[in-house]
């Protein structure tokens, strides 16, 4: 019977990251290969030798191991992959398709409130994984080519703050799982916004107005553009990231959002 490099070689069980399950707080135990970052050169050297030698195929057999960095295998169990949603924004003379991998409740809901509030780097990564593995099981993923996943950006007072993007972390897992390049030198944030938690939906509106601008890069060569963010509300961050990207001189594009979550 065939056997992949970790049974052959390691001991999974000995290399289980010191994760506790961001849901019930038990250990996670991680496939050896996950604890590896795709940049560094040991992940993608093991990586790689995974993939020469034939993996034990068997779709009755449950996993051992928990598909996610900070959700247990017990956990992950219960977060079923859900129906995407899809929703229209439309504005000006354009419009997004925003597709959702599910509702901001439940499970998900506590998960996308630990991951902004407490900084959760680890966490974002699999939000991106759950949202990658939902538009793939629907078979939601846009066909058009030239398409690039750009992150709704943080303003850099913020991203000294914390330290990192979220959108930015979700986009990159989600680019690795779905081969969709993940674009960072077409949008900035020129506005330090206030948080829009707690804000009118009139307030919501003026707050964003202008906050994103584009980048001076060269961007004549993307036609369709995802956007990507933990959590699809109003629109109104998505509407205005959108806007400066539209009045370009390549003319007409095609938006998508992806989120994963819609407030509904
Ligand atoms: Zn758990």
């Amino acid at each position: 019977m065939a056997k992949s490099i970790l049974e052959l070689e390691l001991d999974p069980g000995a290399f289980v990251l010191e994760e506790l399950c961001r849901l019930c707080r038990k250990p996670v135990e991680n496939d050896f290969l996950r604890s590896f970052s795709e940049d560094a050169p040991a992940g993608k050297l093991l990586a790689f030798l995974n993939r020469m030698l034939p993996v034990e195929q068997c779709e009755k057999k449950a996993p051992r191991y928990s598909p996610y960095l900070t959700i247990c295998l017990h956990c992950s169990s219960s977060l079923d992959l859900d129906k995407v949603r899809e929703s229209k924004l439309d504005f000006d003379d354009a419009s997004i398709t925003v597709l959702s991998a599910g509702s901001y409740k439940g499970l998900l809901r506590d998960l996308i409130r630990t991951c902004k509030y407490m900084d959760d780097k680890l966490l974002a990564v699999d939000l991106g994984r759950y949202l990658a593995k939902c538009l793939i099981a629907n078979s939601s993923l846009p066909q058009e080519k030239l398409l690039y996943l750009i992150p709704v950006p943080l303003h850099r007072k913020r991203l000294n703050k914390r330290g990192f993007n979220q959108a930015l972390v979700l986009a990159k897992e989600l680019g690795r799982l779905t081969n969709i390049p993940v674009r960072v030198d077409l949008l900035k944030r020129i506005k330090d916004t206030t948080p829009q938690f707690g804000l009118s939906l009139e307030e919501r509106r003026t707050n964003l107005e202008g906050a994103f601008a584009l980048s001076k890069t060269n961007r004549d060569d993307v036609s369709t553009i995802v956007l990507v963010d933990d959590l699809f509300t109003t629109g109104n961050t998505l509407i205005e990231c959108a806007r400066p990207l539209i009045d370009s001189k390549s003319g007409q594009r095609r938006f998508y959002a992806f989120t994963v979550c819609r407030a509904d």
